[in-house]
């Protein structure tokens, strides 16, 4: 409330120009989809937006389109602004001596008769409580109510001295100074009362008196005590507002100021339409006086009133001095009657949580102790505010200005696979077809529209929107991990210039961090007890050791087969519960009916993920969990903050229950079945079995093999195979293989199979292992995109110069494909591209990339050469014909050579760990 909101550039801009100031917004229609390289299908189209500015003597046009019009409009206006070098500044008056002038003008005008009791004036509710009073205090308002109540003088002082926006005590200073010099007011030397130099009108003390109802006494309301001394525990207090000097009396006890006029307050903190604020006492009148008459540069030195009180400082984003009390009481808004709200320590941590982007996230999703900030953005699984909005909202909070997105329009070309292959490279032709593509610059400004950062992502988007949150979340995840990074007592930040897209500028950075630094940098304490604001970040989701079988106590209700994997979307429903273990005393922290996250991104807390991941839908589990950061618990804890802010940490736990509810398959799996009968696996393992009998195959390998779809079709058909093994890294798949092979092999099983033998190995598909030497068949089967380009490369290499099976099946998406499987999948995708959950990039999140037939073959041709192979092309899914099958595959035959086979020391070479075995597992496997 006490801060305009910065002008927009059209703003401006009309400030300057008026009429003069023409706009032009041309529709243009564009393709909806994602470029796919030499495909020729039929593209749906959208309206977008360009806009032109005519103004004397200069025209600018958008370079790029816009979505919304007023979007276009703004930008239009932005380039216009920086052509002419205008910056943003607040209307008339301009100088500081102007300023100066209408200040001294506006205090004396709020106790000028003519303007006094009408409801729109901005001291109403003071002045109608200081008539109610008797005795010396008749008709004596404190000025920090000045500040508090009214915009203009807080406009006004910020220009007179722009530190003014950070500083309430400096505010206080000017309005004293001013005050001073205003004619018809009077001010004393020892304290901060204002009044009127005439007596009051008796029509406006009755007309003050009429508004007031006459009840509101006494009142009883909650404050947080913020000590000035980090080592100090914040507490809930209790405020008694029946105090007849006025309604801070207690907040003046509390704080031992002098008198209410002696208590300073802040701007509002926390949500815009909130009326809570920080309280702190004043130093005495002189020492206030002198800070705007000479600019006294170093408070606090040897000062104790004037320490900086951090905490305070922090979460108000304004320089707060000595023990200060947050609460939300007040004449601040116009009205006769004291507004009062309850602040309890949640409050407090809450907004604390709310400074940083997986704080606020977790707040969007209503879920601080389970939801965390994800990796990776995608439009049908995003939930709580988009990456967009948490970053203007985190530039809001830091107070600094809106974030600036630029999206720029680039043609298409194979960058736009993700892939490290350049176009020439593998000469896929440059195709005019081909709808443009999205890049999206961040910048992020200070108030006083220094560069701190900027961002340009290195990939490109088939949408403007998608471009905009995915370079968004970058940034987020940066401002997150850095000040995580604060978090641990680094003693020298990593401020690196450069990486992955980001520059930062180190000097002003941290120029305008300077307080978050000092909150999150060097508390020099226990960091559970200040700074650890945010919860664990997991940026780190590649790694899947999520296992954690130790947490799990308890599963209930039958396996129904359907279980969460990764890039689903599930929907669970869950508890957090807080026990205490001597007390046996448990408080149920946060609950929740229905939180829908996609598995794989990192958008919960590990335990709930390796947790949900173990779950089939309608399975419960109730586990035991590590406990959160201290600010974590008592954000999510609300009403008994205050209880447990006392409890020992080692004395409690966190108790989760969870149940599945819903299970939504990955965006692959629904795209390949809204489009393939039979479904493109079976279509796979039919592919497999046909090469399995052509060769008269007795054993398999399948690399990566999942939760084992292909070994469990094969135990059903009639084959030659003898033996069959699976390697996997994921012991959650190995572990859901192994249950549906049982099924088929253990020893009294129903169900026949023709297979004798079967294994399951731990281990990666870069490593190799002796005993699975000269197989004769390999399949690989949607794997490789799993997994880095290198990577792949390097199983590629591995396997065929080292495993050495006879027949090498590898198999992976058709990017070209991907339109078509996008446009079954969403069948009614019309012309809103906001609100339609469109595509990811690619199929399925965790794939690293998404080959062409070009690049496929590329990578395959390349390998066989090297390892005396022969390959060849086919797939499955689709005819084949434009734009090739849905998933493609190579298939590698050994050529007879020379060389001798390789005689391995069988017990050297054993990388993999054996998991599981039926049958006769000695079978050789020659
Ligand atoms: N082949 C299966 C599963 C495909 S999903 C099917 O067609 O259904 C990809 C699988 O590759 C996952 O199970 C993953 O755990 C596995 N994977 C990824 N990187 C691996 C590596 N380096 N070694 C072994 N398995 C890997
Ligand atoms: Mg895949």
């Amino acid at each position: 409330m006490p801060t305009p909101p910065t002008m927009t550039p059209k703003a401006l801009i009309h400030q300057k120009y008026g009429a003069k100031a023409s706009y032009r917004v041309e529709e243009v229609r564009e393709a909806v989809d994602g470029g796919c390289p030499g495909l020729a299908v039929p593209q749906q189209t959208r309206s977008v937006y360009r806009c032109s500015l005519d103004l004397p003597g200069l025209t600018v046009v958008t370079p790029g389109t816009f979505v919304r019009k007023k979007d276009a409009e703004q930008a239009a206006a932005q380039i216009a602004l920086d052509k002419l070098g205008i910056q943003p500044t607040a209307n008339a008056p301009s100088t500081p001596a102007e300023a100066w002038d209408e200040l001294i003008a506006r205090i004396s005008g709020f106790f000028a008769d003519e303007n006094f009791p009408s409801s729109s004036h901005p001291l109403i509710g003071h002045m109608s409580m200081t008539f109610r009073r008797t005795g010396d205090r008749f008709g004596m308002i404190p000025m920090s109510a000045i500040a508090a109540c009214d915009v203009k003088v807080n406009t006004l002082c910020k220009l007179i001295d722009p530190k003014a926006e950070f500083d309430p005590l400096l505010v206080l200073s000017l309005i004293y100074n001013a005050a001073k010099k205003s004619p018809g007011v009077s001010v004393s030397d020892s304290n901060f009362w204002i009044q009127s130099q005439r007596p009051y009108s008796v029509e406006a003390v009755d007309l003050a008196l009429h508004r007031w109802s006459g009840k509101s006494n006494p009142i009883e309301v909650d404050g947080v005590f913020v000590p000035c001394v980090m080592e100090d525990e914040l507490k809930t207090i209790s405020l008694n507002l029946s105090h007849n000097e006025h309604y801070m009396g207690d907040i003046v006890s509390t704080l031992s100021a002098i008198d209410s006029s002696h208590v300073v307050v802040s701007r509002t903190v926390g949500k815009a339409s909130s009326e809570m604020r920080l309280y702190f006492s004043a130093p005495n009148v002189q020492y206030v006086s002198d800070i705007s008459n000479n600019a006294v540069a170093c408070l606090g030195d040897g000062n104790m009133e004037c320490l900086i009180n951090k905490r305070a400082s922090y979460i108000s984003g304004q320089t707060i001095y000595g023990d200060a009390i947050l609460a939300n009481v007040g004449y601040t808004r116009r009205d006769s009657e004291l507004r009062t709200e309850d602040v309890t320590l949640s409050t407090y941590y809450r907004i604390l949580l709310g400074k940083l982007p997986d704080g606020n996230y977790k707040m969007s999703r209503d879920s601080i102790l389970v939801a965390e900030l994800p990796s990776a953005y995608s439009r049908s699984s995003w939930r709580g505010l988009s990456p967009r909005d948490l970053l203007c909202s985190f530039c809001r909070v830091q107070r600094l200005a809106e974030p600036c997105f630029a999206v720029n329009r680039v043609g298409s070309s194979c960058e736009v696979l993700g892939s490290a292959v350049s176009s020439e490279e593998i000469g896929v032709p440059k195709n005019a077809e081909n709808p443009d593509m999205f890049k999206c610059e961040v910048k992020i400004y200070s108030k006083q529209q220094e560069l701190l950062l900027e961002y340009l992502m290195a990939d490109t988007w088939g949408k403007e929107s998608d471009a905009i949150h995915n370079s968004s979340l970058k940034v987020l995840i940066w401002f997150n991990s850095y000040f995580k990074q604060l978090n641990k007592h680094v003693e020298k930040l990593s401020l690196s210039k450069n990486t992955d897209g980001l520059t930062i500028y180190p000097e002003k950075f941290l120029q305008e961090f300077s307080m978050c630094l000092s909150i999150y940098g060097n508390t020099g304490g226990d960091d559970s007890r200040t700074c650890n604001t945010v919860g664990s970040l997991s940026t780190d989701t590649s790694k899947q050791k999520l296992e954690n079988n130790a947490t799990l106590a308890h599963i209930d209700g039958p396996d129904s087969g359907v279980f969460p994997s990764h890039g689903s979307l599930t929907c669970i429903c869950y508890t957090a519960s807080l026990v205490v273990k001597d007390k046996a005393k448990s408080y149920l922290l946060e609950s929740n009916n229905e939180f829908e996250f996609e598995i794989g991104i990192g958008a919960v807390r590990n335990q709930i993920e390796s947790c949900v991941t173990q779950l089939s839908v309608n399975q419960t589990a109730c586990f035991v969990a590590e406990m959160p950061p201290r600010d974590l618990i008592l954000a999510a804890a609300s009403e008994f903050s205050d209880d447990l802010s006392k409890i020992c940490r080692d004395n409690c736990f966190l108790e989760f229950f969870v149940k599945v509810l819903q299970v939504t398959e990955p965006l692959e799996d629904r795209m390949e079945k809204a489009l393939f009968n039979p479904p493109l696996s079976k279509q796979r393992v039919e592919f497999a079995v046909r090469h399995i009998n052509e060769l008269h195959a007795t054993t398999l390998v399948d690399f990566g093999c999942g939760s084992g779809s292909l070994l469990d079709s094969l135990l059903e058909h009639s084959t030659t195979l003898e033996k069959v093994v699976g390697v996997d890294i994921s012991l959650k798949g190995l572990t859901r293989a192994a249950k549906s092979l049982h099924q088929k092999l253990s020893k009294n099983s129903l169900t026949q199979t023709n297979v004798p033998a079967a294994v399951l190995y731990d281990g990666s598909i870069t490593d190799f292992d002796s005993r699975l030497y000269r197989f004769d068949i390999g399949t690989c089967l949607e794997v490789i995109e799993h997994v880095e380009e290198d990577q792949a490369t390097l199983f590629g290499n591995v396997v065929l110069s080292s495993f050495c099976p006879t027949v090498l099946i590898v198999s992976t998406p058709n990017y070209e494909y991907n339109p078509i499987l996008q446009r079954s999948a969403m069948p009614n995708k019309n012309d809103e591209p906001e609100e339609n959950a469109g595509p990811c990039k690619f199929r399925n999140h965790d794939h690293k990339f998404e080959w062409t037939r070009s690049q496929f073959q590329h990578w395959a041709t390349d390998l066989s050469v090297k390892h005396n192979y022969s390959v060849e092309f086919s797939g499955v899914g689709g005819s084949g014909e434009e734009p090739g099958f849905a998933s493609q595959i190579a298939v590698f035959r050994r050529l007879p050579s020379n060389q001798e086979e390789i005689c391995y020391d069988r017990e050297l070479h054993q990388p993999y760990e054996l998991l599981w075995e039926w049958g006769n597992a000695s079978l050789p496997s020659q």
